[in-house]
């Protein structure tokens, strides 16, 4: 009697603890969007001075990859980048982006699913992210886009609101070795490997679907995909997915963390 007793105060006092666990904030998170506004304040005053602003892109990605591609990719490395830095946070991801012309189609506004905005809307969407972080008190705002067609509307952006920002302590960035990585040191690890640049591809080819197997499989329509064709530029594709391994996608999301974390370091010292 005494035991049982006993254990069914240990089994309240156990309830009691997850109920408080449950209420506590996730402390451990790195998203804004899972932060109260309070909990942002005080991880800003504790030094998490830097705010990731991933940037994406909803597009066709061939039969065998899911739209979304470059929105869970650029949250989720964006993720890795911020815990390796230790003083940043990641804000939620733009996923409106330029795509080309709506009439008719250019690009991959030629496939269903494909979402354009101008490029004056996005240029003020990044600029107005960046006026709304530093007015929360970040010092440095980084901008990691996913998808080529828009690196240089955020290097104009950035150069903008620095003019503008001269005489104060702000700062924005606009990472392109993010981006770069894939196309550079990701390509020549793959090459050295043995796979052909044919292959490898500019867009939904073995390097693309590779970092998209290791960070967000769900999104790969493996079985499918084993026993397609050869691909061709009027499913989407360029380059041949056909070999891609979450493997191969691993160090290419290696090679893009390291590279980016390293040019952010140099770009938010201050001197
Ligand atoms: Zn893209």
């Amino acid at each position: 009697m005494i035991a049982a007793v006993f254990r069914i105060a240990l089994c309240t006092c156990a309830l009691l603890t997850a109920g408080a666990l449950a209420q506590a904030p996730p402390a451990s998170s790195v998203f804004i969007d899972d932060l109260t506004w309070t909990e942002l304040r005080d991880d800003i005053a504790a030094g998490k001075t830097t705010v990731i602003v991933p940037i994406g892109a909803t597009e066709q990605n061939g039969p065998w990859m899911a739209l979304g591609k470059h929105n869970v990719r650029a949250k989720l490395l964006s993720e890795k980048i911020a815990r390796t830095l230790g003083d940043a946070l990641v804000a939620p991801v733009i996923s409106y982006v330029p795509e080309g012309q709506v009439d008719p189609p250019t690009q991959h506004m030629r496939f269903p699913g494909t979402i354009t905005i101008p490029e004056t809307a996005f240029e003020q969407t990044l600029e107005y992210a960046a006026r709304s972080f530093k007015r929360a008190g970040f010092r440095d705002i980084v901008f990691l886009g996913d998808h080529g067609g828009y690196q240089k509307s955020e290097s104009a952006v950035v150069a903008r609101l620095n003019r503008e920002w001269q005489a104060q302590g702000t700062r924005a960035h606009a990472i392109e070795e993010y981006y770069r990585a894939t196309e550079t040191a990701y390509v020549e690890m793959l090459k050295r490997r043995g796979y052909s640049r044919e292959e490898i591809g500019s867009h939904a080819g073995l390097a693309d679907t590779a970092l998209t197997l290791a960070l967000a499989p769900d999104l790969v329509r493996t079985a499918p995909l084993a026993s397609a064709a050869k691909p061709t530029a009027a499913q989407g594709v360029h380059g041949d997915p056909r070999r891609a391994t979450a493997e191969l996608g691993r160090l290419g999301v290696d090679i893009i963390v390291a590279q980016t974390v390293a040019a952010i370091r140099k770009a938010t010292m201050r001197r």
